[in-house]
């Protein structure tokens, strides 16, 4: 794997510093790459299913998908499946 590396520029000051491959010139355009391209970032924004191997980019994409492919109802989805940024770590073991 290679890294190339860029550093912010005057015209493009914003990089990425997930993958640090690339630079912006708007914050937005950085954030929109962080949220929906970077593939650094795709753990933490992304949305994986329970019951296969699809991974959503939205909670409303992942909350369909369950509707669509797995038939769930929109009270039978967990409501932690949407979050999982939010591990709880409650494992009480005796
Ligand atoms: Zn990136
Ligand atoms: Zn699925």
């Amino acid at each position: 794997m290679t890294l190339s590396k860029v550093s912010p520029s005057a015209a493009k000051p914003f990089s990425c510093d997930l993958c640090q491959e690339k630079c912006y010139a708007r914050k937005e355009s950085l954030y929109r790459h962080q949220t929906f391209e970077c593939p650094n970032n795709i753990e933490r924004l992304s949305f994986p299913c329970m019951f296969c191997s699809h991974i959503a980019k939205q909670k409303t994409h992942l909350e369909r998908h369950l509707r669509v492919v797995h038939k769930l109802r929109p009270h039978d989805i967990p409501k932690d499946l949407l979050h999982p940024t939010s591990v709880h770590s409650s494992s009480s073991v005796t």
